[in-house]
């Protein structure tokens, strides 16, 4: 007898491995298929900004391997193999390189979101590492011993530039950070917050130069053993390596040629549902009700409501407050930005490195907040404040 189609999940980050997870607390044999284009590693990706703090190489990150998470999740994990066009009338996949079709009997998109890359140019781009999952790091930890590196320059001050500036100083490295706008974390701290936490970077040697693009990587003429990293304004910095941090996009190609809804994420709505039947997304893909979030807590919930809608029972995903916890020990941070359409104002209490900003409404409720220091103690006080994201 032929078997049933499979829940089709593509992707094994935390978000596919999760939704497997959760999916299998509630129905343990349909059959379950993950797909991913990397070497399928359950690792926790927050860790990868924490590596030379934790003293953790690509090997330390690993938690098991594609064939033992198969085993615990009685699912198959196919690897290296990627996903290339969907036919949501005929609920099959195409694969790239493969002749033979799967079929689906409900599939969920887990395809993350991949790096912005900035407009380069000169003759040593391959000294730019961009570190956004566990094959990524591999590489880039093996260039950092390979290349003896000393100096970094960071291209990005957002929040992946700056954990990796703490982690990297405490790996005794010296730190540029360059970024185009005035302030560390634009779009996710005020201001009186960020020069907290730029202080704090700064007390233990990073140098940031705000206003320029960085434009080109070259070697120095006749050699390779270091690079120069032109700005805009005319200034060049030394460097052994370049990371480039400058943000990431939601990976919405394949849904998009396959018909289905897209805006900044792969549209769902409450259910985690796309516009195509059966069809499902959860992660830094996905823009559930409006809202692209690329952190862990709003998809450990997404997969927590979808392992039961898979399941039979049709659950609509439920987002508290979330305030994010930005890794930079040299001046602790945590932020819950106000939604985007809020309508309200910062106000700000600022004490050395200890900032507390506050975000109300006319009426005095408050949106959103932002601390830094000795301030973050208010964390629980304030986050029970705030209204649910999705209530
Ligand atoms: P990913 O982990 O990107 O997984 C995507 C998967 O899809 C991969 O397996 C990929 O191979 C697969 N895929 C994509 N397209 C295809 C295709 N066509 N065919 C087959 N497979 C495909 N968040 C926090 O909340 N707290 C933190 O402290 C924090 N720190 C972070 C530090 C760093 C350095 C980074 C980079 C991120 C951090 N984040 C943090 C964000 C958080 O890690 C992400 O939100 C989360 O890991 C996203 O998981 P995901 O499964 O949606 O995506």
């Amino acid at each position: 007898e032929a078997q049933p189609a499979p829940v089709v999940i593509i992707g094994t980050g935390l978000a596919g491995y999760g939704i497997a997870r959760e999916f299998r607390k509630h129905d343990s044999d349909t059959p379950l298929l993950l797909i991913t284009e990397d070497d399928g590693r359950a690792y926790s990706k927050p860790m990868l900004s924490t590596g030379y703090t934790k003293n953790t190489d690509a090997e330390a990150l690993t938690q098991s391997d594609a064939g033992t998470m198969g085993a615990n999740l009685n699912a198959s994990v196919w690897t290296m193999t990627r996903v290339q066009a969907v036919d949501t009338q005929r609920k099959v996949l195409r694969l790239a390189d493969r002749e033979t079709e799967v079929h689906y009997a409900a599939l969920v998109f887990a395809t993350g979101a991949s790096v912005i890359r900035p407009p380069l140019g000169g003759d040593a781009l391959e000294r730019v590492y961009s570190v956004n999952d566990l094959m990524d790091y591999d590489d880039f930890r093996t260039a950092m011993q390979r290349l003896e590196v000393k100096r970094v320059a960071i291209i990005g001050g957002g929040l992946i530039g700056c954990e990796f500036t703490n982690d990297l100083l405490n790996g005794g490295f010296e730190i540029d950070v360059i970024d185009p706008l005035e302030h560390c974390l634009p779009t996710l701290l005020p201001e009186p917050c960020a020069r907290a936490l730029q202080r704090g970077l700064e007390e233990k040697g990073a140098r940031f130069h705000f206003g320029p693009l960085v434009t080109e990587v070259n070697f120095p003429a006749g050699s390779t053993d270091y690079v120069q990293v032109s700005l805009s304004d005319g200034r060049m910095l030394d460097a052994d390596i370049v990371v480039s941090a400058v943000g990431v996009r939601p990976n919405i190609e394949l849904a998009k040629a396959s018909g289905i809804a897209v805006n900044r994420g792969i549209v769902t709505d409450r259910h985690l549902k796309t516009s195509a039947a059966d069809v499902y997304a959860l992660g830094d893909c996905a823009e559930v009700d409006g809202h692209v979030l690329v952190y862990v807590a709003p998809l450990m919930a997404a997969a927590r409501a979808l392992g039961k809608t898979l399941a039979g029972e049709p659950t609509q995903v439920s987002y508290p407050a979330m305030p994010v916890t930005i890794k930079v020990p040299a001046c602790p941070t945590v932020v819950a930005p106000p939604a985007v359409n809020a309508d309200g104002e910062w106000t700000f209490t600022v004490d050395g490195m200890s900032t507390r900003g506050e975000y109300r409404n006319a009426a005095g409720e408050l949106l959103g907040f932002a601390l830094t220091g000795d301030a973050t103690k208010e964390k629980m006080k304030l986050q029970k404040m705030l209204p649910p994201i999705l209530a």
